[in-house]
């Protein structure tokens, strides 16, 4: 059995560092608000290289409280690419704007910037360019028209810890940006949590506050209407441990996506993700077309290789979104890629056995 990703690997292999970090947080019984929180936040702003980083309950809050601190509401669009995790629209729809979903590149799987301008209209007030497997989206192109439009950027970080744009982070280009620390993510906590990033001290202040039952700095002072979305202390101190390895493991994870492409791309029958110059893949996952795809599911199901579609259908597809009534045709390339898209195991601890079996078999499909 060859498994999509192995968490208890990683835990094995900083097992000490983990074990000591939640005994400290547990000895200091400081679990929400405690040291560790503000150490996490510190270290993870600098890592990404933003002026402030809030934590928070989950990725899908992160996205949702950067919208409210924007003043994104009842009357607003919010332009979204039509291939993600819900969570990118339904943020939006959470605080009381549409989600309007435009076309993805079929290159780059990230949202196509020649299907995003005509999506703008009086009501839009932002755009949400998500970097999907952990491919930087097309940033340079997506700022200029957000400029030219007076729209804000907000990046959806979910896949992409550590991935860069020109050498540069990504979580630094729009006005914030939204992690999740889903156990699972490049840099993962063991439960849900999530962080906002962001330059703008305004904007860092108003999430705070909003993510804390609208108190700032004094308890009982409640300025807005808030909510509850703390980063607790324990998953703080994990994710203070974690983030030390990222790079390392991301750099595994590139190793394996390299590994994969130069095997694979002899392969007529599928394809392989695209390099592109001036941006660095964390290959959160990695992605193959294929035209057969329940043929190349077999073959991977025959010697228990675990796999993965992300996702089976594009999001204006989905039940959720029926309101909508969009048809097939009004978002050609999510359509089609939707049917042909595979996901194969990547994970840093991955062995190179594992790799080269997972290649064998995938190169017996014609
Ligand atoms: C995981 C994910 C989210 C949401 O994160 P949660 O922490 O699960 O709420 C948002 N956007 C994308 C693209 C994701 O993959």
């Amino acid at each position: 059995m060859i498994p999509f990703t192995d968490l208890y690997a990683q835990y094995e292999s900083i097992k000490d560092e983990i074990d000591s970090a939640i005994k400290e947080c547990i000895t200091d019984s400081n679990f929400i608000k405690g040291k560790a929180v503000a150490d996490f936040e510190s270290a993870f702003a600098k890592y990404i290289g933003a002026d402030h980083c809030i934590g928070c309950g989950n990725g899908t809050d992160a996205l949702e409280i950067i919208l409210k601190s924007l003043n994104i509401g009842r009357g607003d669009e919010v332009i979204v690419p039509a291939l993600t995790w819900i969570a990118s629209a339904e943020a939006v729809n959470n605080v009381g704007a549409e989600p309007v979903f435009a076309d993805i590149n079929p290159k780059n799987f990230t949202i196509d910037i020649n299907r995003f301008e005509e999506k703008i209209t009086k009501r839009t007030r932002a755009i949400i360019p998500v970097h999907l497997y952990g491919c930087p989206a097309d940033m340079n192109e997506i700022l200029a028209i957000a400029r030219q439009h007076k729209l804000f950027v907000i990046e959806d970080c979910a896949q992409a810890h550590g991935a860069e744009y020109y050498g540069r982070k990504v979580g630094t280009f729009g006005v914030a940006a939204a992690f999740s620390f889903f156990p699972s993510k490049n840099l993962g906590a063991f439960g849900d949590a999530g962080a906002i990033v962001t330059n703008n001290a305004e904007l860092a202040n108003s999430a705070r506050q909003i993510a804390n039952h609208g108190q700032l700095n004094n308890k009982h002072r409640h300025l807005v209407v808030g909510r509850n979305s703390r980063l607790d202390s324990l998953q703080a101190s994990i994710l203070s441990v974690k983030l030390k390895f990222l790079d390392e493991w991301n750099s595994k994870r590139r190793n394996t996506a390299s590994s994969y492409i130069a095997r694979l791309k002899v392969s007529a029958g599928l394809q392989v993700p695209l390099s592109e110059d001036n941006k660095k893949h964390v290959f959160h996952l990695f992605v193959i077309r294929c035209k057969n795809r329940n043929a190349m599911i077999e073959l991977l199901n025959e010697k228990n290789i675990a796999w993965g579609i992300h996702y089976p259908k594009a999001i204006p597809f989905l039940d959720a979104y029926a309101y909508k009534q969009h048809k097939t045709f009004d978002f050609k390339f999510a359509g089609i890629l939707t049917e042909e898209i595979l996901s194969i195991p990547i994970y840093p601890e991955i062995s190179e056995e594992h790799v080269n079996a997972i290649c064998d078999q995938l190169l017996k499909y014609q």
